[in-house]
């Protein structure tokens, strides 16, 4: 029998959430830590600071799962209501709390001011909850529980919930779930969503092992796998299992798996070939060498990185020929080659990268169009140029021929 995980829900309550003045992100916080407990958080709630809609969302939350974890609207203004519907809903009285009360006088102590009459009201708190104390604010949380479910509540301010959740929701529910979650990432460049899963083909062999998540955006798509088994023996074998199937159908799009990135994976590249590298760069003004810098170590590999912007740089630091640059416009080709080769020769590096494109949204012509970037990577296997388009603003172009240059390079020194 496969066992069946502890369940949450998450109910966050705010005008300024369902507004979108504040984004909310306790949800997030709260459900990435409960997701490496085992604990399946199956629905994300948003309500205003109404008691009827808090009332009704906490109760349709109950019947599904076997917790529940409310923030905001615990504090001392008019509009923070949460405590009222909870006594309602459990049909609690109020009580003073000597301790809270306690923690709020030395809180307004050691701000020098005397402790204002409204904040008192955070120290009655329904007798029916237990109190979760609060050593980064005035609000304490609060635990009720009955027929064997929990509801917790926590305040808004993100810090204080994540303290409250780290102090005793982690604690208390740790144990809970017999299932071990566990994630792997595999990201990918170059090929957009559409393309890979063509290449990719169908789901359903993944699905043997793991739940499968898509998720692109503009330097990528990463693929995540989630697999739940008894302990993580089984949750790794699962997963080994899908990254196998994957490897087999696109591992050349593969650039790292979970927490590595583009620019570390290369710097490890460089050191296991012992070779060095030197940048050249136009319409990325930089970009690409502050991103191999971002490396610790890098200094190992990384030689020199050169935004030769203008033409006169690109003659003068590089040695492009001019005439080159006449005869094929700065962005071509041939002077992305000749900035890779050059860059590579003035460095005495291994291995030379160069970019030239128009990143927008002026400079563009009918046959050099927004977008055109020529990427060149060169080293003891020869010259590689290849051309891209991109359709984004000025600061995503630099940000996508940056990616597809480091990407270039990955592929070339993995040969
Ligand atoms: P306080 O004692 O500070 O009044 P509270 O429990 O009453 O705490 P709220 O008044 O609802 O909490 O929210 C306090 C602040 O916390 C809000 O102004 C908002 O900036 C932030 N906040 C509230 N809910 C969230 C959320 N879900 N995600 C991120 N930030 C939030
Ligand atoms: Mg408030």
């Amino acid at each position: 029998m496969k066992p069946i995980p502890y369940s949450a829900e998450i109910l966050t309550v705010g005008n300024e959430i369902v507004t979108g003045l504040v984004a909310d992100t306790n949800s997030g916080v709260i459900t990435r830590r409960l997701d490496s407990l085992g604990i399946s958080v199956t629905r994300h709630v948003s309500v205003g600071d109404d008691k009827e809609e808090i009332a009704e969302a906490l109760k349709q939350a109950l019947e599904r799962v076997d917790c529940v974890i409310l923030t905001g609207g615990l504090g001392p203004t008019h509009d923070d209501i949460t405590k009222q519907v909870l006594c309602r809903f459990f049909n609690s009285g109020l009580v003073t709390d000597a301790e809270v009360k306690r923690r709020i006088d030395s809180i307004f102590q050691s701000r020098g001011i005397e402790t204002p009459q409204a904040a008192y009201t955070q120290a009655e708190v329904p007798e029916k909850a237990t109190i979760l104390h609060n050593a980064q604010g005035t609000a304490p949380g609060l635990l009720f529980e009955k027929n064997g479910k929990r509801v917790y509540s926590l305040p808004g301010v993100p810090l204080e919930a994540e303290h409250l959740l780290e102090t005793y929701i982690v604690p208390h529910l740790e144990n809970l779930s017999t299932v071990k979650v566990q994630h792997r990432i595999l990201k990918t460049t170059g090929s957009p969503e559409s393309v890979l899963w063509e290449e990719i083909g169908p789901v359903s062999p993944f699905e043997k092992y793991v739940k499968v998540a898509s998720l692109p955006s503009l330097l990528g798509v990463r693929i995540r796998f989630t697999a739940s088994g008894k302990d993580s023996k089984e949750t790794t074998a699962q997963l080994d299992a899908a990254e196998k199937l994957l490897r087999e159908k696109i591992d050349h799009h593969i650039f790292a798996v979970d927490d590595e990135t583009l620019e570390g994976n290369i710097g490890d590249l460089l050191k296991k070939k012992k070779g060095t590298l030197a940048v050249a760069e136009s319409c990325t003004g930089g970009l690409i060498g502050h991103r191999l810098t971002n490396v610790s170590g890098s200094s190992e590999y990384f030689l020199e990185g050169a935004a030769t912007y203008s033409n006169e740089a690109k003659q003068i630091r590089l040695g492009v020929d001019p005439a080159l640059i006449e005869a094929h416009g700065a962005v071509s080709e041939e002077v992305a080659t000749a900035m890779a080769e050059g860059i590579r020769q003035k460095s005495g590096s291994d291995f030379g990268l160069a970019v030239t494109g128009i990143a927008g949204p002026t400079g563009g012509t009918p046959d050099k169009p927004v977008g055109l970037t020529f990427i060149a990577v060169t080293g003891p296997q020869g010259t590689r140029c290849e051309q891209f388009r991109f359709h984004q603003d000025r600061v995503r172009n630099k940000e996508r021929a940056a990616q597809a240059a480091l990407n270039l390079l990955r592929l070339y020194l993995s040969k």
